[in-house]
């Protein structure tokens, strides 16, 4: 039988009692009247006793009960075991995860929806200059105070990392990193990624080095195979065919070579705010027709350009002609004749866009993520006879990057490309013209 059952059945029976009892004597209501007082009195008691349990601190042995109540104590004494064993096994975990994030040597910060530090391991001290003892409950962007931090964390979109410099130690680079968990509250990682640093900086400077040592001796080498294409001399005549194939490599070489000096530009130098100016890209585009128009004389391509003349960009010319020149040409020489290209330059309401489209040899779809990679080509022989160097499209990136823009892709086989450079909308400058002249 359950307690409550039982419970009842004690009711029952207590008022039965209570009523032979009354009937016996006479006084069947005062009899029933003192029961009730007496099983209320039970009842005000035994809440009592478990108030002052449950107020008692610690672990302290349940009070003696009898019928419900003692069921009642020994059901909240086993929840309280239960909830003991719970918490035990809580700060076993977190102990456990404290002492493996402290042994990391990655510095961990954890944070609360606030922002503010609520634990912090041994490396965030070392690499993050964070005091375990004074900063615990300060805002972490009260002690990190670098710009791109701070809009890093206002931004509330960690997707990917930041790199910044060590508030600890100028020299070193962290790669930092904010992963939201729980309830509203975040990780900090950062990690040391110096070494890294330093050797994608001797890769570059590397490029760069080859690419300049490289330079002189192949204008030499190049003017020399000139003239002697020139040269009437009758012993050269046989070699002409020769020479011209030197010539040509070299070209091809001396191509290479401009392409790496200025991809190691692109990466090596922070765009200079003078440098910046108001763009007239309808200015460039006709400029670029004109030039691909020629390029693609002996094809005769069908060539239109689609554009807004009030629209320019606020930007780097020389930068920005170099990538939609790149990504024109490529059109050209990726279209077979007769075949057609259309420019566009508008405006929508995320921005501004440069779209180049051909009815050209189209590229797999596999291809497609990789073509900006440094000499990828989809067919290296085809690249290499029509002038290739592998290195447009990976400019094109860089240039776009510096810009904060984006070049989306899309083609399918052996019917066309579409190649879109993504400006974002605060980059826009109406009415350009006016602008050029101003700046
Ligand atoms: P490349 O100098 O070889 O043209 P790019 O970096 O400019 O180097 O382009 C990389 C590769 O992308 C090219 O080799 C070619 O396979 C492919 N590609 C670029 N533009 C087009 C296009 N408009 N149509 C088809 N394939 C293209």
């Amino acid at each position: 039988m359950s307690p409550w059952s039982k419970e009842i059945w004690r009711l029952i029976w207590l008022t039965g009692l209570a009523l032979i009892i009354g009937f016996i004597s006479g006084y069947a209501l005062a009899c029933l009247l003192i029961t009730s007082v007496g099983y209320l009195i039970w009842h005000i008691n035994s809440i009592k006793r478990l108030e002052k349990w449950l107020s008692k601190p610690g672990k302290t042995n349940p009070p003696q009960g009898t019928g419900i109540w003692a069921e009642i104590f020994d059901r909240i004494y086993h929840l309280q075991k239960q909830n003991r064993s719970r918490k035990k096994r809580l700060a076993k975990y977190i102990t456990r995860f404290r002492e493996s994030t402290a042994a990391m040597p990655d510095a961990t910060v954890v944070l609360n929806r606030y922002d503010q530090i609520e634990w912090i391991n041994k490396a965030a001290q070392d690499s993050l200059g964070l005091q375990p003892t004074k900063d615990v409950g300060q805002h972490l962007s009260n002690l990190m105070r670098h710009p791109g931090f701070i809009r890093y964390i206002s931004r509330k979109d960690f997707d990917s990392p930041i790199e910044l410099p060590s508030p600890a130690d100028e020299h070193r680079t962290l790669s930092i990193r904010i992963i939201p968990y729980g309830q509203d509250q975040r990780l900090l990682i950062a990690r040391d990624v110096t070494r890294l640093k330093q050797l994608e900086q001797i890769r570059r400077d590397f490029i760069s080095n080859i690419s300049h040592e490289l330079r002189t001796p192949l204008t030499v080498i190049h003017g020399y195979l000139e003239s002697m294409q020139d040269e009437t001399n009758d012993s050269l005549q046989d070699w002409q065919e020769n020479i011209e194939m030197m010539r040509r490599q070299s070209n091809r070489m001396q191509n290479i070579v401009d392409d790496l000096l200025m991809l190691s530009r692109l990466e090596n130098e922070e765009t200079k705010q003078s440098s910046r100016e108001a763009v007239a890209v309808p200015n460039l585009l006709h400029m670029i027709k004109d030039e691909a128009m020629a390029l693609g004389h002996e094809k005769q391509q069908r060539f239109t350009l689609e554009c807004d003349d009030e629209l320019g960009i606020f930007g780097v010319q020389n930068e920005l002609y170099s990538s939609f020149s790149n990504l024109v040409f490529n059109a050209v020489r990726y279209t077979p004749k007769g075949g057609s290209i259309t420019m566009r330059w508008y405006q929508d309401q995320n921005g501004a866009h440069f779209e180049v489209q051909d009815t050209g040899i189209g590229i797999p779809p596999q291809h497609i993520p990789r073509l900006t990679e440094r000499f990828f080509r989809v067919d290296v022989g085809r690249s290499r006879d029509i002038g290739g160097t592998g290195l447009g499209l990976a400019i094109v990136k860089h240039i776009l990057e510096r810009h904060n823009a984006s070049l989306s892709i899309t083609s399918q086989v052996d019917r066309g490309s579409t190649f879109r450079c993504n400006f974002p909308a605060e980059n826009i400058i109406h009415h350009v013209q006016k602008a050029v002249t101003k700046a």
